[in-house]
Parts: C-alpha cells; sequence; structure tokens
C-alpha cells in the first residue's frame, strides 16, 4: 500500500511503549528507535490505550484530537491513522496495531478487513513469542524463589569454569544449607517453610554481586558460585551471607524468626576442577561445619573429603544391611535395687560383612545425619515388637522393652508408627518405652508436646535418656510429660569423686521431689550399686548386673533364670 506505514507498538515491562516492528520508510521509525523523544513517546502510550479499532480519519488540530497524537503526526506528515488494538485469548492487552497513511482514511477503510486480519496475525506471533519466553524462564527458575534452577545453573556453572580455566583464575563455591529447617516445617508448616526459603533467597540474592550466580539446589540448599575469587576471598563472602541470614524476620508480622545456616566452600583449581568434585566438596564441608555445631562455615580440606567419602559408603552400606538383615538387636537388663529384673534396653548392633560386628558408635551418627536413622530406627520398633510377641508366644515371661529414639526420627509420624508394630503384633503399651534425649527436646521443643502426648495418649511409657549432659534444665521435666529420667553414666563414673557424688545425690532427690522414676546406666562396681540405691535409684543398668545380651542369650536369662529374680548381689 503505496503511502502507507504498519507498525507495532506494545508495552513494555517499565511501561514504556516498544515498538516491535515498523516500516523503516517512515520517519516515526527513526523516532522509536532512537532515544525517546517525549512527544513520540506520549503518542504510543495514546495509541496503546485506544481500545477499539479507531480510524483517525484526517488530521487536523482539533479539540477532539489528543494534543499528542496531533504533533506527532503533523511531524511526520500522517495524513490518518488506523490503531487496531492486539489482545490475547483471555483479552489481555498485548499491544497496537498500527497503520499510518500519508493520505486520507478512504484507502485504509477499504483495507479494513486486510488490515485486521494483518493485525490478527501479529497477534498471533506476539502471543507466541511471549508463551515462549516464558515458558522458556519458567523453565530456567526455580518457582519458589525465582533462582535458577538446577539444569540451568549447571549449565551456566559450566561455562564459567570453562572462563576460569581460560584465565587460570580461581572461582569458588558456596554451599549453603540452612541448620534445622526440617524443624521449622514440622512446626510451622510448609507455607511457612516455604516464605522462610523465600525470604532466604531474597537476601541471598540481595548481597550478590552481579558477575555471581545463584541458585536454589532444592530443599533448604543453595549454592552460589564466586567467578574470579579466591579461597580468602570466598571465606569472606561466607561470613558476610551467613551474618545477613542469620538477622532476624517477621512472617505474617506476628512471628519472628531467625534462622542460621552452615555453610561449605570449595575452590577452583585446588579443591575440583570440574562442577561435580567442586560441589561434592563443598558438600563435604558444609556437612562439617554442621557437625561442629553449625551457624558455621567450613572450606574443603582432604581430611573433611576422606571423612565425607566414608559417610555416603556407610549410607548407602545401610540400605543393603536393613535388605539383607544385618541388623541385630541385644538387650541390656534394667534392675531393681533388689537386682531383681524389671525392664531392659534395646541397643542395635552392625554385624558388618566386611568391618565385623559394629557397635552404634560406629554408624548411627552417620545415620542420623543422613536421615537413615528414620529407617533404621523404624527397624528397631518392628523388630522389638516382633522379639516381645515371640517372648509371649513362647510364655518366656518378657519385661518392658526400652527403644532408643533418635532427633531425626522424632516427629508426627512417630506416634503412628508405634502404634502401628503394636497392633501388628498384638501388643499392648506396656511392653514398650521410648528413651529420648533432652537435646531432641531442645531441637523439637515446637513440635515434642505435641508428640509425646500422642504417645502418653497411648499408654507408652517415656524416658528421658542421657539426662544432665545437654542442655539439662529441670524445666523440661516440668514442661514435658515424662515418666522417668535416666542419669547419664559419666555422671555414675564421677561417683569416686566426692563432687561427682552430690551433683548425683542432687540430682536424685530433686527428681524423687518431682516424683519421677530414676534409672542410672553405666553402674560397674558396687561401691556405685551401694551408693545409688542408698540414694534413691529406682533402677539400675550397667556392666555390674549384665553387659547387653544378643536375643538369644537375653532369653535364656528370662526363661532359664526364671524370669524375673534377683540377678546379683
Ligand atoms: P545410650 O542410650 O546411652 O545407651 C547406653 C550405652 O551404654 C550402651 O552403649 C550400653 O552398651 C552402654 N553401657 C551400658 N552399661 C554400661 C556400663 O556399665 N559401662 C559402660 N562403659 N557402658 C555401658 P551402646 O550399646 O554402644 O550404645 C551407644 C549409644 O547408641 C546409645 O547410648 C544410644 O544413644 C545409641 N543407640 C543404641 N541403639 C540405638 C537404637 O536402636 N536407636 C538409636 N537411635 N540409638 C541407639
Ligand atoms: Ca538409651
Ligand atoms: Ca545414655
Amino acid at each position: 500500500m503505496a503511502g502507507c506505514h504498519a507498525m507495532l507498538v506494545w508495552g513494555g515491562a517499565d511501561s514504556q511503549p516498544i515498538c516491535l516492528g515498523s516500516d523503516v520508510a517512515l520517519g516515526l521509525h527513526g523516532a522509536l528507535t532512537s532515544e525517546q523523544d517525549g512527544a513520540v513517546c506520549a503518542t504510543w502510550n495514546r495509541l496503546l490505550e485506544i481500545d477499539s479499532v479507531s480510524l483517525f480519519p484526517s488530521i487536523h488540530p482539533n479539540e477532539a484530537y489528543d494534543g499528542a497524537l496531533w504533533n506527532v503526526f503533523e511531524l511526520y506528515h500522517v495524513q490518518s491513522c488506523l490503531v487496531i488494538p492486539m489482545k490475547t485469548e483471555k483479552c489481555q492487552r498485548l499491544g497496537s496495531f498500527v497503520v499510518f497513511s500519508e493520505k486520507g482514511p478512504s484507502s485504509l477503510r477499504h483495507r479494513m478487513e486486510a488490515l485486521k486480519r494483518h493485525a490478527y496475525m501479529a497477534e498471533l506471533a506476539i502471543e507466541k513469542h511471549r508463551q515462549e519466553h516464558e515458558t522458556k524462564l519458567l523453565a530456567q527458575q526455580d518457582a519458589l524463589t525465582g533462582m535458577l534452577n538446577r539444569r540451568t545453573f549447571f549449565e551456566i556453572f559450566d561455562i564459567l569454569l570453562d572462563e576460569a580455566r581460560r584465565k587460570d583464575g580461581h572461582l569458588s563455591v558456596l554451599l549453603i544449607d540452612l541448620d534445622r529447617f526440617k524443624e521449622v516445617n514440622d512446626s510451622w508448616g510448609h507455607i511457612v517453610g516455604d516464605k522462610v526459603i523465600q525470604v532466604i533467597a531474597r537476601r541471598l540474592i540481595d548481597s550478590a554481586r552481579e558477575t555471581d550466580l545463584l541458585a536454589r539446589l532444592g530443599g533448604d540448599e543453595f549454592v552460589v558460585i564466586l567467578p574470579d575469587t579466591d579461597m580468602l576471598g570466598a571465606n569472606q563472602r561466607a561470613e558476610q551471607i551467613l551474618e545477613r541470614i542469620k538477622e532476624p524476620f517477621d512472617l505474617e508480622s506476628t512471628y519472628r524468626f531467625r534462622v542460621t545456616a552452615s555453610l561449605g566452600t570449595s575452590t577452583f583449581p585446588m579443591d575440583g576442577t570440574d562442577a561435580n568434585s567442586l560441589l561434592i566438596n563443598a558438600d563435604a564441608a558444609m556437612y562439617f561445619a554442621k557437625s561442629l555445631g553449625r551457624n558455621r562455615r567450613e572450606s574443603s580440606r582432604p581430611q573433611i573429603r576422606q571423612s565425607f567419602i566414608d559417610r555416603q559408603t556407610i549410607s548407602r552400606e545401610i540400605d543393603a544391611a536393613l535388605e539383607n538383615g544385618e541388623f541385630s538387636l541385644f538387650y541390656q537388663p534394667q534392675v531393681d535395687a533388689d537386682g531383681c529384673l524389671r525392664s531392659c534396653e534395646a541397643l542395635i548392633r552392625w554385624n558388618h560383612p566386611k568391618r565385623g560386628f559394629l557397635l552404634p558408635s560406629a554408624f548411627i551418627p552417620v545415620a542420623e545425619s543422613t536421615g537413615k536413622i528414620v529407617e533404621v530406627g523404624e527397624w528397631v520398633i518392628r523388630e522389638v515388637c516382633r522379639q516381645v510377641r515371640e517372648w509371649l508366644d513362647h510364655d518366656q515371661s518378657p519385661v518392658r522393652v526400652a527403644i532408643n529414639i533418635s532427633p531425626s526420627q522424632f516427629g508426627h509420624r512417630l506416634p503412628e508408627v508405634l502404634r502401628k508394630y503394636l497392633d501388628e503384633y498384638g501388643l499392648g503399651p506396656e511392653w514398650i518405652e521410648i528413651e529420648i534425649t533432652e537435646t531432641l527436646l531442645f531441637e523439637h521443643e515446637h513440635t515434642a508436646l505435641f508428640v509425646l502426648t500422642d504417645i502418653k495418649a497411648h499408654g507408652l511409657q517415656i524416658t528421658l535418656d542421657d539426662f544432665g549432659t545437654g542442655y539439662s534444665s529441670f524445666g523440661f521435666l516440668r514442661k514435658f510429660p515424662v515418666d522417668a529420667v535416666k542419669i547419664d553414666r559419666s555422671f555414675v563414673n564421677d561417683c569416686e569423686t566426692s563432687s561427682g557424688r552430690s551433683i548425683v545425690s542432687a540430682m536424685l532427690s530433686m527428681c524423687q521431689h518431682l516424683g519421677l522414676p530414676v534409672v542410672v546406666e553405666g553402674v560397674e562396681t558396687k561401691a556405685q550399686h551401694d551408693f545409688l540405691v542408698n540414694e534413691g535409684a529406682t533402677l539400675l543398668q550397667g556392666y555390674l548386673y549384665s553387659r547387653p545380651l544378643d536375643a538369644k542369650t537375653y532369653t535364656r536369662v528370662i526363661t532359664e533364670e526364671g524370669g524375673v529374680k534377683p540377678m546379683l548381689v
């Protein structure tokens, strides 16, 4: 169409009009694509506002026309103009299809239908382009935080590594994992958990430099890649990030939160030359930071790497052990002041195919840190229930069995798991007792009361284990529904000294005042026994009476030796 110029206009993200495409022959094109001229800009905004197909027949300085439109039309010799608004299927405004003519309106009017079809085609094209753009962005993003997702992160990470290699430079990796985040989710629910993740992600984004690469790798784990940064630089940034993360914040203006994180760093090229090994080493350092008490940073080092590899190996082997029946339970008797068997504690052992017989200290901490303890713990509960059932079926007069529960095994599911196996083996709650530690109560302060009350409502007994070693406060004894207290064996060792004895008597007398029975573990000598009985200990456990026994030997003790009867002294 001679003398006609078409142009697509749409609103940009900053709501400045953008010219998508225009006919270069039109002088306006230059004005549009160069720096914004105030009059042109106003004109486009006006064109974008026009909501229905509109033909401006003859442009005269007329009150009816917009001043801005008129100025531009006059400037570029536009005689008439057709504006066709472009919309998405859902009627969202996409922009305007505008045709300017250097002649009167009749040529535009004649070709109206054809021009509408052109506008429609343009509409489809823009819509498709927009959708593709959005899909691409979504595919690169983590929906919760807007950070890069794993896949895109690895793509860019490889590019940055190539660059570091080429420049013979450094690059550091910071791996950040929030501390006790499971606790936030368990106590406040996932919606609040997600909000906390968003706040932390925002802080990481805000404290990043333009060249940094950030991503959420999943759950509460973030990674920051610092190009051109050596170990010292990485440590500095790590400190800043940890400081920023632990600043308190309010959610829904009701709750004040404060989260901390553990952070591991690794640096190219000394800690690894590819993405995978750098991340594994940063991960190992991060776990090491957690094991040292959390809320701190650690850099990758060879020893850390080795212990990490060992951990990974044990963690894999635990799966096989559960499958191949390599775990077994030993039972250690608990006796009363007269030496009569009253209850026992189930203690796990691992008959490892290569490393032989393993005590819990060789694998429980790893199982706890990798989360494997949940399955191992469930196996213990089930095995105890199965064993008690067997003893009952064979009239072997069992006594109640205490089961150790790890912090990471503790949660809403625990009461359900306990009930499930008691039901499965047709046992009443009087056969099981759980041992929890003060550390567990401390870590699960918000959920503990709820979970323990649920467990108690089903008639199971709860003993507070390792009493005196942790955050130890008698406040816990009042706050939580515990039935008994178990004084840790370290205090019994100290009974040789008079100050040690004073501490134990003070603990015993305090518990008596609270009406709580006290179990004392680690009793090894007759002198300790006499002292403890004299001070009012209710139950005693230790090598003096019996070591932990395998199921077969323990079964002989409860049957052949006649069940509940004096074992000693
Ligand atoms: P714990 O709950 O404090 O268990 C008591 C530990 O003291 C047991 O060690 C027991 O063998 C040991 N012991 C008992 N009497 C004496 C004594 O007179 N002298 C000395 N020196 N030690 C004594 P064990 O069996 O090595 O278990 C160590 C820890 O492993 C346990 O400490 C417990 O925290 C954990 N554990 C054991 N079995 C399980 C389990 O099934 N699940 C979980 N989550 N943890 C377990
Ligand atoms: Ca115990
Ligand atoms: Ca203990």
